[in-house]
């Protein structure tokens, strides 16, 4: 057996799963195959009750507005308390699009305001104006991680960051939280282990490293630790996703 196993609980993993996100977890799974690590995988949707102690790491990927609304009250009543005692022990709590969206305070759209979970103090609205395409690429900071991510952005809703905030990154090319203050996704949480973006593609694929640095952070040791996996074409579609965006 394994001496070491990453736990990750996909959440609503039926509603919550645009552009194929789902390819998300299977890097994760495959990356921790290669290299011995063990990985269970659990799955918890609406009604259902998470244990804030059985995972190292929570993973919502993005979705329509019409499925965000169908988690969202959910989201912020059943799961947002646990949630918060996970991020308090330093798991992983890592959200793409529309369940970026959801890890701050609320998104507001058509006159009806979507709760959250309040994991990270930032507030989404869905302004007038065209939905926010294309390809993107970010500057991002982090202890052992990589220092550009490269994916596709669409999103009707623009993110706003509290004052004191850390977004995860600073956009180099495409539109990031809004089209307006160059931010892109966010760092938060009492260990810095919730991380929200908005990048889709899936991400992972495409940016080997930063799936590493999830994985280092979620098992509690340094991404260095981790043994070198051949990279070879997951660098080919990196440096593919950042010409893509003219970086
Ligand atoms: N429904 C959200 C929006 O349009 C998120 C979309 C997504 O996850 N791609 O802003």
């Amino acid at each position: 057996m394994a001496d070491r196993v990453l736990r990750v609980c996909a959440l609503y993993p039926d509603l919550m799963n645009i552009y194929a996100d789902r390819g998300n977890i299977t890097v994760l799974e495959r990356r921790c195959a290669w290299r011995g690590i063990g990985f269970e995988l659990a799955g918890a949707t609406v009604g259902d009750d998470i244990d804030p102690d059985v995972h190292d790491l929570f993973y919502i990927g993005g979705g329509q507005d019409r499925d965000q609304a169908l988690c969202a009250r959910d989201l912020a009543d059943r799961k947002r308390e646990a949630l918060h005692a996970a991020a308090g022990r330093g798991a992983v709590v890592f959200a793409v699009c529309g369940g970026y969206q959801l890890l701050g305070h609320g998104y507001e759209l058509d006159g009806e305001r979507l709760p959250g979970a309040s994991l990270v103090d930032l507030e989404t609205v869905r302004e007038p104006g065209e939905r926010l395409i294309g390809n993107v690429a970010i500057e991002i900071d982090l202890p052992g991680g990589p220092p550009v991510l490269a994916g596709f952005e669409n999103h009707g809703g623009r993110t706003y960051l509290g004052e004191g905030t850390t977004a995860l990154g600073s956009v180099i090319r495409g539109f990031g939280n809004n089209g307006r203050d160059g931010r892109e996704g966010v760092r938060g949480g009492p260990h810095g282990t919730v991380v929200g973006t908005y990048i889709h593609g899936p991400l992972l694929p495409k940016n080997t490293a930063f799936a590493d640095w999830l994985t280092a952070t979620a098992l509690g040791v340094d991404p260095s630790s981790l043994s070198p996996l051949d990279d070879e074409l997951e660098a080919a579609a990196h440096r593919a996703a950042r010409r893509a965006a003219g970086v």
